[in-house]
Formats: structure tokens, C-alpha cells, sequence
């Protein structure tokens, strides 16, 4: 049961559910594999003094891959929103993401009303 009732109608709250759910798995599924190529660095990258550039280049790349995953979740969300319908109805912005605008029932790029 949710702890803030949404204001959105019951069509607009079940797309918004929908792609919720679809997000949050797809930030679970970018964490576990962000740990897994984490681990594979504490593993199999040499380190030392030596070694600390290398392991500080992968670090990198790990970092640069979370980043470009995270970019893509939200690229996913929005391509979402227009398909299923998810948007302003006056200027078409993406819903998913924004500030609250299941909360107030307003657009947060427009202002216009949801209803
Ligand atoms: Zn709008």
C-alpha cells in the first residue's frame, strides 16, 4: 500500500506503476552488474604500488559504464512514456521522472492540469 495516494487518474497511476516496476528492475539489474564487474576488478586487476593506474583505469571504466547505464535507464523511461501514453497532453514531456506530477496532478514543464 503506497504512503502517498496519488492524485492521477486510474489509467494515467497504472501506466506510471508500470514503468516504475520496469525501472526499478532495470537499476537492480544495472547495480548487480556494476558489484559484478566491481568484483571482477578487486579480483583479476593487478594492484600495488606498482599497479594502481591500472586499477584505477578500470575503476574508471566501471564509473564510466554505471554512468552510461544510468543514462540509458532514463532514455528507456521516456521512450516508454510515449508509447504508452505517459505524457503532458498539452506539450508532450515524459511524465516518469519528474517532479511528482502524480502528486499535484500538474504538468512539471507546462503547469497545465493532468485531469
Ligand atoms: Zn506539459
Amino acid at each position: 500500500m503506497p504512503l502517498v495516494k496519488s492524485v492521477l487518474p486510474p489509467d494515467l497511476e497504472l501506466k506510471r506503476r508500470t514503468i516504475a516496476k520496469r525501472h526499478n528492475q532495470l537499476v537492480i539489474l544495472l547495480a548487480c552488474g556494476t558489484f559484478a564487474l566491481l568484483f571482477v576488478v578487486a579480483i583479476f586487476v593487478p594492484h600495488g604500488r606498482t599497479h594502481h593506474n591500472s586499477a584505477l583505469l578500470c575503476l574508471l571504466g566501471v564509473i564510466s559504464c554505471e554512468a552510461y547505464g544510468i543514462y540509458r535507464i532514463f532514455q528507456y523511461d521516456y521512450s516508454l512514456c510515449r508509447r504508452w501514453g505517459y505524457v503532458c497532453h498539452s506539450c508532450h514531456t515524459p511524465l516518469f521522472g519528474r517532479t511528482s506530477p502524480w502528486l499535484k496532478g500538474i504538468c512539471p514543464k507546462c503547469e497545465e492540469s493532468l485531469f
